[in-house]
């Protein structure tokens, strides 16, 4: 395509990956750069282009040039929405990369587990990296044989936190404080092994803004994260993590089935409820502190019911 030069300012937007918003950084190092700018990476300045590159992976280019500009990037930027799509035969090749995922927020009984972990061009090939996908795809089966696998070649930083630790701290702290907090403690735990990459991907479950504002009294916080929505279905580091905090989910349900005797449901439905009422009246209300979400609503409703 010719070159059309229009004597005005355009405009051109495209969505990048982590990757390609960190070659894009890199290759314009020696141009004006500012990071100051809200919720952007950074913003460049070059001849006949300013480029900004936003947290969201928004990059927008503006100037006389940005068409041109534009157009490097044309035929690598991020496939649209349909790739987010089920079937993921095998996530793409993104380089050195960190990732981060929590598992058990939406499940009544058992801990809030995170993991970030580090992939790596190099340990990349010998990943199972066919049978790695969203983990939400995969059987509970799958996950526990994949997860020491993937143990053995990556670094990680797992988290698991127990239902007594929890129901205390959440006195404090909503959900969503709770997980930034987890993660931040993950990547810092990597950090201080030097071992994070310089793309650190979160699987977002809160507005990158709101995520650093939960960490403000934090004595340490970890800044270098890209925030992506269903990321675990776009990166191996991330799907990696979201498998290992799993199986610690999966492992520490196994735990409390054997100490209690009884086989503890997944989730916060009508099921739960149902083995909650049981639950009760086997070892009493105060049980539930060791082993459930208490301030889920689930509660409320098995204590109801066990009084019949
Ligand atoms: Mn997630």
């Amino acid at each position: 395509m010719p070159f059309l030069y229009i004597i005005s300012m355009t405009t051109k937007t495209m969505k990048l990956n982590p990757k390609q918003i960190n070659d894009l950084k890199k290759r314009y190092q020696s141009f004006p750069m500012r990071t100051d700018i809200p919720y952007a990476h950074f913003q460049v300045r070059l001849e006949g282009v300013t480029i900004t590159a936003y947290e969201s992976g928004k990059v927008v280019f503006q100037g006389l040039d940005a068409e041109v500009y534009a157009n490097l990037y044309g035929d690598v930027s991020l496939p649209s929405k349909s790739s987010s799509d089920k079937k993921v035969q095998s996530l793409p090749d993104t380089g050195d990369m960190a990732g981060s995922d929590e598992v058990g927020t939406g499940d009544y009984f058992g801990p809030i587990t995170v993991c970030a972990a580090v992939v790596t061009t190099q340990t990349r090939k010998d990943l199972p990296v066919q049978a790695i996908k969203d983990s939400k795809e995969l059987t509970d089966e799958t996950i526990r044989e994949l997860a020491p696998q993937i143990m053995e070649i990556i670094p990680y930083s797992l988290l698991v936190l127990d239902n007594k630790k929890y129901n205390t701290i959440q006195k404090q702290n909503n959900m969503n404080a709770i997980k930034a907090k987890l993660h931040n403690k993950a990547y810092l735990n990597l950090e201080a092994k030097n071992l994070l990459p310089e793309i650190c991907v979160i699987d977002q479950f809160a507005q990158d803004t709101l995520y650093y504002r939960y960490l403000e009294n934090e004595p340490q916080i970890f800044k270098r994260l890209t925030f992506e929505m269903k990321a675990e279905n776009k990166y191996l580091a991330v799907a990696c993590a979201a498998i290992i905090a799993r199986n610690a989910f999966l492992e520490a349900m196994d735990q409390l089935s054997n100490f209690y005797d009884m086989e503890f449901p997944k989730g916060a439905g009508k099921h739960v409820d149902t083995f909650g009422v049981q639950f009760v009246k086997k070892y009493g209300k105060d049980a539930l502190n060791t082993v459930a979400k208490v301030h889920f609503a689930n509660t409320e409703r098995i204590l109801n019911d066990a009084k019949d």
